[in-house]
């Protein structure tokens, strides 16, 4: 993730990775109580582009004061910040991690003092797999009655590398997590599509992170006619469909080859679920359908 030469913006500074210290004293390393973003940025014609920058600085924001973190930058602000660190490290396709910290306070009241990091590293390829094995977890996703689960918040992702390592543990590349209710809602780290009869359904918000990516696919489906449903189902309506994906900023949109050792069924290259896939990749480097 970086080298000696890496730059990050850390307190007010852009100063070198290794030189970037950390106050040992702070909710956020004791409890999880930080929020952060996952961004990406690409090469397009027109220059290294952040994609939904303003999205993903909104979502900030509202994730920091959800938590009651205290945090006062303006989302042009973090925008500028952030493509001048990218230009500082020489970045064209990277991913972007903005992260805020509360420390020095060991309490378990609301943070006093927040800390902005911005970091980033060249990100060129897709995501870890072509087609994805995925099986339904044992673990559900954080109860909406005890989390803000709307809210990208550090602590909430022991529940995601619980669920992610015991499904690499029994052999699949990602966990599909379900609500309380048995639904399903999401993955460790990206939203989820599947495909019938060329509808494309979605859970509902609720019980999931409202991906900014999954936004786009709606966004594309209403370009490009496809029916696009949210709605809460459970694993067995999804198991054997068309067509499956997870969405992400990370995972962009990565086709699913089955769900519990049930394959979805169709081509994918004959499917709605491809046609999202090729007009998102060309949506995030600024070329036209
Ligand atoms: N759900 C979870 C749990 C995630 O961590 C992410 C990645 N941020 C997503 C969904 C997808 O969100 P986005 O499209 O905004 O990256």
């Amino acid at each position: 993730y970086y080298s000696d030469n890496t730059i990050v913006y850390f307190n007010g500074n852009f100063l070198k990775a290794s030189e970037a210290g950390t106050n040992l004293y702070g909710q956020s390393l004791h409890y999880g109580y930080s929020v952060f973003e996952g961004i990406k940025s690409y090469r397009t014609d027109q220059g290294t582009r952040i994609f939904k920058a303003e999205e993903h600085y909104e979502r900030l924001k509202r994730s920091a004061e959800l938590m009651h973190i205290p945090f006062h930058y303006s989302v042009s602000q973090l925008t500028d910040l952030t493509y001048e660190l990218l230009e500082r490290n020489g970045f064209s396709d990277a991913y972007i991690r903005p992260l805020v910290t509360c420390s020095p306070n060991m309490s378990l009241s609301k943070g006093k003092e927040s800390y902005l990091s911005l970091l980033a590293w060249e990100w060129s390829n897709g995501y870890l797999a072509d087609k994805m094995k995925i099986m339904t977890s044992g673990f559900q996703r954080p109860n909406p009655k005890a989390f803000k689960v709307e809210a990208k918040v550090g602590g909430h992702y022991v529940n995601s590398i619980l669920a992610c390592q015991d499904a690499k543990d029994k052999g699949y590349d990602e966990a599909l997590l379900l609500d309380e209710n048995g639904n399903v809602a999401e993955s460790s780290g990206a939203n989820i599509f599947y495909e019938k009869d060329g509808t494309l359904f979605t859970p509902a918000k609720g019980n999931i992170l409202p991906g900014i990516t999954r936004q786009t696919v709606f966004e594309i489906c209403s370009e490009l006619n496809i029916p696009v449903k949210e709605t809460f189902f459970k694993p067995e309506e999804m198991r054997g469909a068309d067509a499956a994906f997870f969405c992400g900023t990370a995972a962009e949109i990565v086709a699913l080859d089955s769900l519990d050792d049930v394959p979805f069924t169709k081509n994918w290259k004959d499917t709605a679920s491809d046609k999202v896939q090729q007009a998102y990749m060309k949506r995030v480097r600024l070329l036209s359908l």
